[in-house]
């Protein structure tokens, strides 16, 4: 492994080694927060991201995906103490996770850059955040991140699905996450841990294998 320089897009350390590469992509290795993270400069351009979104077949209608949110429901719903305002930042093609939270008498704003991008929602106060396999798509994580912990009533809740990297290189190599070009970059304990810290939130809590709450 060698050295490389680029700013890790989550403690902005320079300290770094390749961690795996493939035909498309090199994946660096924070030796500080331990984020796995593509270089900005290999990342696909939004016209590119946008297509890639536009052919997931996440719609209202399809029973697999309705299935897949009922159960990161039924996973959140615990958690949810006597909470009302909820945020689904980065909900995709349909609001259909707030729906179903709707239902359940929570009052939930769906919001997606390219989808439902109303500006309004950036700028309200919720008890409760949801990036259902968002993070693993945003540019600028960190800023991100800080950008939402500000949006969080006292007390409140961000409960974030998301792969977990591998540990060795190896096992990364033949991992199906790191495949889709939209993900550029990859948390493991450490990471989330660093992040949390970094929000002033407790966590991560552990509620799945893929389910992480930070609290406040
Ligand atoms: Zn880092």
């Amino acid at each position: 492994m060698k050295s490389v320089v680029n700013e890790c897009p989550l403690c902005q350390s320079r300290n770094q080694l390749e961690f795996a590469r493939d035909k498309s992509r090199v994946y660096l290795k924070c030796l500080v927060c331990n984020l796995i993270f593509v270089p900005r400069n290999q990342l696909v351009s939004n016209i590119e991201e946008k297509k890639r979104y536009d052919a997931h077949q996440n719609s209202e209608e399809d029973l697999e995906y309705q299935n897949y949110l009922k159960e990161l429901l039924q996973v959140i719903l615990p958690h949810l103490n006597d909470y009302k305002l909820g945020f689904d930042f980065g909900c995709g093609r349909t609001k259909l996770l707030g729906s179903l939270l709707n239902q359940l008498q929570f009052s939930v704003a769906s919001y997606d850059l390219y989808f439902f991008p109303d500006p309004i929602l950036l700028e309200q106060k919720y008890d409760f955040i949801i990036l259902s396999e968002v993070i693993e798509h945003l540019r600028e994580p960190m800023l991100e991140m800080q950008k939402l912990r500000s949006l969080l009533n006292p007390n409140g809740k961000i409960f974030l699905k998301t792969q977990l990297s591998p540990e060795t290189s190896d096992e990364f190599n033949h991992w199906f996450y790191k495949r889709d070009k939209t993900h550029i970059q990859f948390f493991n304990g450490h990471s989330l841990a660093f992040l949390a810290n970094a929000l002033k939130l407790k966590g991560p809590q552990e509620l799945a294998p893929d389910v992480f709450c930070f609290m406040g």
